[in-house]
C-alpha cells in the first residue's frame, strides 16, 4: 500500500467484492474491528446480522453513544478557542432534536416524559465526563469520523476513526470515545483488537504509524493507552487473516456454529438460535441478504 498524503476522508481505492461461485453465502464485503469481535464472539450472531441482513433494535446505550459522538464531533468543527462545555452541550441538544424529528433507531426507543428526561441527562453527563478528561482546546485534531480502507491479502478492511490528531511531537495518535465503561484489567487485551486495527490502517493508509491509540471510557472517565509497534501490527495482520478465513470457511459450508454464552442475554437472534430452540434457516427468509455494507 503506497503512503498517502495526510488528508481527512481519504479513501484507498479497492477492488470489487468477490463472490466464488462455489460459496453457500456470500462473503461480506468488508471487515471491521466490530465485525471481527462480532464473529469471535459468536459466528452465529455474525451470520444473522453481516450475511442475513437481520435488523436488531436498538438499544438506549447505542443511540444514546452515537448523539454524544455527533456532539463531539461538531465540537471540533470549531476553532479551538470555541470548543467549549456549553457549546458541546448546545451540540448534543441540537443532536437529540435532530433525532427526535428525523431518527427512526431513536422514535423505536419509544422515549417519553421521565424516560425522555433521564436519557437527555445521561447523555449531557457523558459530555460532563469528557470535558473533566481532556481539554479540546489543546488538541490539534487532523481528521473527524475519518473512514479508513485498506487491503489486506483478499479481504477489504473498514473502519472509522473518531479523531485523528496530532501530538506536540507531530506525531499521530489515534482517539476513540467509548461511551460505555472501561473493562476490568483482565478484559484490556482483549479491547485492544480495535486499537491495532486502527493502527493497521493508519500505516497502511497514510503511510505512518500512530505513536498512540487511546481510548477514552467517558462512562467512568478512563482512559486506556496503546502504543503501536511494527510486532503488534503484524499480530493483528495474522489474526484478521485467520478470521477473515474462518468467515470463508464458514461461508462456504454454511455452517455458523452458536456460542452461548453471557452475550445471549443482550442476543437479538434468541429466536432463530438453536440454543434457544430456534431454527437457523429461518432467518436468512426474515433478512435482507447481504446487504452490502
Ligand atoms: S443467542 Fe447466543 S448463541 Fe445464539 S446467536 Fe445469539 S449470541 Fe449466539
Amino acid at each position: 500500500m503506497h503512503p498517502r498524503a495526510l488528508t481527512p476522508g481519504i479513501r484507498v481505492a479497492v477492488a470489487p467484492r468477490v463472490y466464488p461461485s462455489d460459496m453457500a453465502l456470500a462473503l461480506p464485503p468488508t471487515l471491521s474491528p466490530s465485525k471481527v469481535s462480532a464473529f469471535k464472539d459468536c459466528a452465529l450472531a455474525f451470520r444473522f446480522s453481516v450475511i442475513d441482513g437481520l435488523p436488531e433494535p436498538p438499544s438506549p446505550a447505542a443511540v444514546r453513544g452515537t448523539l454524544v459522538h455527533r456532539a463531539l464531533e461538531q465540537l471540533y468543527c470549531a476553532e479551538p478557542p470555541a470548543r467549549t462545555r456549553v457549546a458541546a452541550l448546545a451540540a448534543l441538544a441540537q443532536a437529540l432534536a435532530q433525532a427526535r424529528d428525523h431518527d427512526g433507531e431513536y422514535r423505536q426507543l419509544g422515549l417519553e416524559g421521565e424516560a425522555e428526561e433521564r436519557f437527555r441527562a445521561e447523555a449531557e453527563c457523558l459530555v460532563h465526563r469528557y470535558f473533566e478528561m481532556e481539554d479540546p482546546t489543546t488538541i490539534r485534531p487532523i481528521g473527524i469520523e475519518l473512514l479508513l480502507e485498506a487491503r489486506l491479502d483478499g479481504v477489504r478492511l473498514r473502519g472509522i476513526i473518531d479523531r485523528l490528531e496530532l501530538d506536540a511531537d507531530g506525531e499521530l495518535v489515534v482517539t476513540d470515545y467509548k461511551t460505555g465503561r472501561a473493562p476490568a484489567p483482565r478484559y484490556e487485551q482483549g479491547r485492544f483488537g480495535g486499537v491495532h486495527f486502527y493502527a493497521f490502517l493508519c500505516e497502511a493508509v497514510l503511510g505512518r504509524r500512530p505513536a498512540r491509540v487511546q481510548l477514552l471510557y467517558l462512562g467512568d472517565g478512563v482512559t486506556i493507552v496503546a502504543t503501536p509497534s511494527e510486532q503488534s501490527i503484524r499480530a493483528l495482520e495474522r489474526r484478521v487473516g485467520a478470521v477473515w478465513q474462518a468467515v470463508e470457511r464458514a461461508c462456504a459450508t454454511d455452517d455458523f456454529r452458536p456460542h452461548p454464552g453471557p452475550l445471549c442475554d443482550w442476543c437479538a437472534f434468541q429466536a432463530h438460535c438453536p440454543a434457544f430452540g430456534g431454527d437457523p434457516s429461518a432467518a436468512r427468509s426474515a433478512g435482507t441478504v447481504m446487504a452490502g455494507v
